[in-house]
Formats: C-alpha cells, sequence, structure tokens
C-alpha cells in the first residue's frame, strides 16, 4: 500500500471503538476486499469522517501508519447508504446484508461482484421494506450466492437439463432444481412463478425491490429454505445475528 492514497470508494461494514477516542472501520472496496482501517480520534471529532457511518458508500483516503492496519485520513459520502431515519427492519436487512459481506470478503482479494451485490442490496433496502422484508431476505441471499458462484442454475433442470419454467422440486440446495418430470408430482415445491421470480432477480441484482414480494410469498417458501440453507453452508458463520433478522421479519408481517 502506498504512503497515502487518493479518495477510494469502499462500502462501510462495520464501525467499533477501539481505545479512548478511535474508531476501527470494517471496509469492503471492490479492488481489495476487506480492508480493516482506523480513523483516528474519530469519537472525538467527526469533522474528517462525516460520511463515515455503517452502510454507506463513501470515498477513503488511506495511509499507512506504523501499526498493522492502515490510518483512515479522510472519508466522504457518495451515496445515500440506508437513507435518513431507516426503520428497525431495514436495519436488521442492511446488517445482515453487511455481516455476510464481511464474512464472504478477504483481504487484499479483488471482489467487484461481492462489491456490486451489496451495493444492490442496500439500495433495495434503503427503498422500503414494508411488507416486504421476507422477500429481501430471499433476493439478497440468492443474488450472494450467484454473486460468489455457488447457486445452481435455476432455469435448467439438474437431472435432464430441461427448463425449470414450468414449476420445480429443489429437494437438495447445493444439487440445484428438479424439473416436474423428474421430480414426482408431490415433490414439486416450487410454482413457474417463483421459478421465474427466481431467475429474473439474479439475472439483475437492481429488481430486488420491485421482485421483493413475489419472493416472499407463501409460495416461495421452499425457495427461501434452500437458500438459507445453501447461505449456511458457504457462509458458516452468518447464524450469528439472525435472531433479530427473523423477529424483525415476522414484525413485518404480522
Ligand atoms: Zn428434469
Amino acid at each position: 500500500m502506498a504512503p497515502t492514497e487518493a479518495l477510494q470508494p469502499c462500502i462501510v461494514l462495520r464501525l467499533q471503538a477501539y481505545g479512548e477516542a478511535d474508531e476501527i472501520a470494517v471496509l469492503l472496496h471492490p479492488l481489495r476486499g476487506r480492508v480493516d482501517a482506523i480513523a483516528r480520534a474519530a469519537r472525538k471529532s467527526r469533522s474528517r469522517f462525516s460520511g463515515l457511518a455503517p452502510f454507506a458508500e463513501v470515498g477513503a483516503m488511506l495511509q499507512s501508519g506504523r501499526g498493522r492496519l492502515p490510518n483512515l485520513r479522510e472519508v466522504v459520502a457518495l451515496g445515500p447508504g440506508l437513507g435518513d431515519a431507516p426503520s428497525w427492519t431495514a436495519l436488521c436487512l442492511a446488517s445482515h446484508a453487511t455481516d455476510l459481506a464481511a464474512q464472504c470478503a478477504q483481504p487484499e482479494h479483488e471482489d467487484t461482484r461481492l462489491y456490486a451485490w451489496l451495493r444492490h442490496a442496500i439500495a433495495a433496502v434503503r427503498e422500503g421494506t414494508a411488507g416486504r422484508a421476507r422477500g429481501l431476505r430471499v433476493g439478497i441471499e440468492a443474488t450472494l450466492l450467484d454473486a460468489l458462484g455457488v447457486l445452481a442454475d435455476l432455469q435448467v433442470c439438474a437431472r435432464c437439463h430441461r427448463s425449470t419454467a414450468a414449476g420445480a422440486a429443489w429437494p437438495d440446495p447445493e444439487a440445484g432444481l428438479l424439473c416436474s418430470a423428474c421430480a414426482s408430482i408431490d415433490k414439486v415445491g416450487l410454482p413457474a412463478d417463483v421459478v421465474l421470480a427466481l431467475a429474473l432477480v439474479v439475472d439483475d441484482p437492481r429488481r430486488l425491490h420491485d421482485l421483493a414480494p413475489a419472493l416472499g410469498s407463501a409460495a416461495a417458501g421452499v425457495a427461501a429454505h434452500r437458500i438459507a440453507q445453501r447461505v449456511a453452508q458457504v457462509v458458516p458463520g452468518v447464524r450469528k445475528g439472525s435472531e433479530l433478522l427473523r423477529e424483525a421479519i415476522a414484525a413485518d408481517e404480522g
């Protein structure tokens, strides 16, 4: 890392108090992956760090310090983050997304797909969660799996490679979908509209917010379950914090 650098785009995953007045910012950088940096005296004065807030996309100026972690010299906001006065549900969903990103990102590891995924996830949550919380979770997790390259192909049968567009079963989260011909009729758990909604959101994560109602419908329950199982397989640390998220989703539906 060069001694001082220009402002670079990052998303703030987490902030934690450090020492008397410092803060450690856990950042996601599209080319460098996870960067942990120290914001000196950030808890005394926010003047150099006005944009430093969880979920915000910021321009960050980093400088290598004497210690192990780089210093954060300056931070400016680049985008609206989660917006003003986000709801409790929005905070829970966005925290879930940033927790996933923090678990998946590695230091000095370029991952522009993970970065783009997190931007879309936070934008979809910012657009509104009322009545959408369950579908947003499903969509956020499905698009993460796709960004990581570990989501089964949803559009073809894992056994016969015919289309799943008429509806499908999903017996195994890793192996993928079975068409209605390969699955016994009583095991077809995903109707055509759910398969289509999943395929559309994976194809274009900018549609996360629009597709959330379809992804959170009762008919999408099997998909929600299989996607959550797959996430638990590939991101083992993610269970932490999910109790609050479940409560928030239940409250959203209540
Ligand atoms: Zn088949």
